[in-house]
């Protein structure tokens, strides 16, 4: 399989896998893409763990790659924990994607890079270089810790991320390195730009990008769409509707590649919260970037969402696309309601992120809600923003043992000003 850049078509193109993860993002700015969606083949129906399915299921997106013979190492490696698929009512399923060491999904992009960078011939030694607003950070941290010939650096914006996420990024030590900037998360996002940019220096370190739009973190998150549709099994035109909680649009992007891949799924419905790019794009087709603004769902605060290019690449014109996704946009009163309500109907708990997708699908017609089986996909566990749910539903959330864990070790980081000279000094 070979990959090509979202920009320049013409010129980047014909990367195996392993080329285009080692990279991150493609030279001119673009996303990475298979030239192809490889079609389900029914040897999937025999597979009901989730490493198995993932190993079945992504060998083609490896062919001809140096990994492909590892892949299956790789997969029962980072898809190490369960993926339940609960049911509320009748026709509605919940999709747990928040029971990886650090409970969030980011576990499972985040796992399956670690693997297979360690198992990548491509470079010796490497610098993976994360900016994070909270959960990325933990996620990349958690999958990275001891593997051998790679370090890690997480840059924070200091005082600006939850004291659980703070915990979180701080408490590993060994090859893991962090460091509370002095500054917004965009000054950090800047301070990572600068450093891959300094040839010298990226060449040196051999950086190496973990976030959201290497495809390294995107093709894991097929998986568990191939999962809940071949458990819920009914193709064709009652096909589960899934709703996805949305910021960066990676997730939702991964349930799109499933669809494609001719997994058994309906409607797509993108839960966002209060910033409004992505719902006014999808009601409009005019995309205009935004600022971010600060919401209850704060994982999901994003005003310029990376994997916008991945979607429309993968859909020839707005119409298309349309006729696919839709996209509800939901107050941080809207998920207070949403997460009390949930509380009171069903004795179920979520986090903000979640609480978006329960609005949204609140918000549909019931001859809607009726026709078919409706799948809500939860993002992270409540307790990991204990201090929005808590008042909410007036009662603790107990934290999940390995998040408990995590809280008990030493916290370890230094302070940087934002300067890609102090950086370079710190890390080299
Ligand atoms: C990152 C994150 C999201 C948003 O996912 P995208 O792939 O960026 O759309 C939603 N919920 C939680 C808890 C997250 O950490």
């Amino acid at each position: 399989m070979q990959y090509y850049s979202t920009r320049d078509q013409q010129k980047i193109r014909g990367l195996l896998a392993s080329e285009a993860i080692e990279q991150g993002a493609a030279p001119d700015g673009g996303l990475y893409l298979p030239e192809e969606i490889p079609r389900l083949a029914g040897a999937l129906e025999g597979a009901t763990r989730i490493a198995e399915l993932a190993a079945i299921s992504l060998m083609p997106f490896f062919a001809d790659d140096s990994l492909a013979a590892q892949l299956s190492d790789v997969t029962h490696e980072a898809f190490d924990f369960p993926v339940p698929l609960t049911r509320l009512e009748e026709q509605l399923h919940v999709l747990e994607l928040f029971h990886g060491p650090t409970a969030a999904f980011k576990d499972f992009g985040a796992r399956f890079l670690a693997s297979c960078m360690q198992r990548s011939v491509l470079q010796k030694r490497r610098t993976v270089l994360v900016a994070t607003s909270g959960d990325t950070g933990g996620a990349v941290a958690s999958a990275f810790i001891d593997k051998p010939g790679i370090d890690v650096v997480i840059l924070f914006p200091d005082g600006r991320v939850s004291p659980l996420q703070a915990r979180q990024l701080t408490c590993w030590g060994a090859n893991v390195r962090s460091f509370a900037v002095q500054g917004s998360f965009d000054d950090c996002q800047r301070l990572v730009k600068e450093a891959f940019a300094n040839r010298d220096l990226a060449a040196s370190l051999g950086l190496t990008s973990a976030n959201s739009i290497n495809v390294g973190r995107l093709l894991p998150q097929i998986v568990y769409y191939l999962l809940a549709a071949q458990k819920l099994g009914r193709p064709g035109e009652r096909a589960p509707g899934f709703v996805v909680p949305s910021g960066n649009l990676g997730n939702v992007t991964a349930c799109v590649l499933a669809k494609l891949m001719g997994a058994a799924i309906g409607p797509v419905i993108l839960a966002c919260n209060a910033n409004q790019t992505v719902p006014e794009f999808f009601a409009t087709g005019v995309l205009s970037v935004r600022e971010s603004v600060a919401t209850l769902a704060s994982a999901m605060d994003v005003g310029d969402p990376s994997n916008l290019e991945r979607l429309r690449q993968l859909f020839a014109g707005h119409e298309n696309l349309q006729a696919t996704i839709s996209a509800v946009s939901a107050s941080d009163e809207q998920i207070g309601t949403a997460i009390r309500d949930s509380n009171a109907r069903w004795g179920r708990v979520w986090c903000p992120h979640t609480a978006t997708a329960l609005h949204a699908l609140a918000r549909l017609p019931a001859e809607r809600l009726k026709e078919r089986e409706w799948v809500l996909v939860a993002t992270a566990h409540a307790a990991k923003f204990a201090e929005v749910v808590e008042p909410l539903i007036g009662a603790r959330v107990a934290l999940p043992a390995a998040l408990e864990a995590l809280l008990e070790r030493p916290v370890e980081y230094q302070q940087l000003r934002p300067r890609l000279s102090d950086l370079a000094s710190a890390i080299s």
